[in-house]
């Protein structure tokens, strides 16, 4: 019988230890990990994020693959400037700054996502979409 791989995301050494995770839930969530996981996870300000959908669970660093950035801040919005050239004038458009820390790491960023006003609409009727209706 071979052991079981411990159940983070991409690590490949057998789980010998289950850990309960931090914070407790109602529902006691417990893990079968590797012993360097369940260090890590013994740590109660060890981040980690379980993904039913995509069945992953990141732990620590490895949240840097869920490759999501966690807004710290109000975005800001401008709009196209004259001082810019470009070899191509579609890459040009809206901008909006977003002070962002990537999951799996504290240190904040700045991100300029570059839109026309078109995407903008657009993303803002889907965001429309998503909100839970107002009454
Ligand atoms: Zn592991
Ligand atoms: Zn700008």
């Amino acid at each position: 019988m071979t052991a079981a791989e411990c159940m983070v995301y991409t690590c490949e050494s057998s789980a010998y230890a289950e850990v309960e995770l931090h914070p407790a839930r109602s529902d006691p969530q417990r893990a079968m990990v590797c012993p360097l996981h369940r260090d890590e996870l013994e740590n109660p300000d060890t981040k980690w994020m379980i993904d039913r959908d995509a069945g992953r669970f990141y732990v620590g660093e490895g949240l840097l693959r869920s490759n999501e950035y966690i807004l710290v801040d109000n975005p800001t919005i401008h709009g196209y400037g004259t001082g810019r050239e470009f070899s191509h004038f579609d890459e040009d458009g809206l901008h909006v700054h977003f002070k962002v820390h990537r999951r799996g790491k504290d240190a904040a960023e700045d991100v300029v996502l570059v839109l026309t006003s078109q995407e903008m609409e657009q993303a803002i009727r889907h965001l429309g979409e998503l909100m839970p209706e107002r009454r």
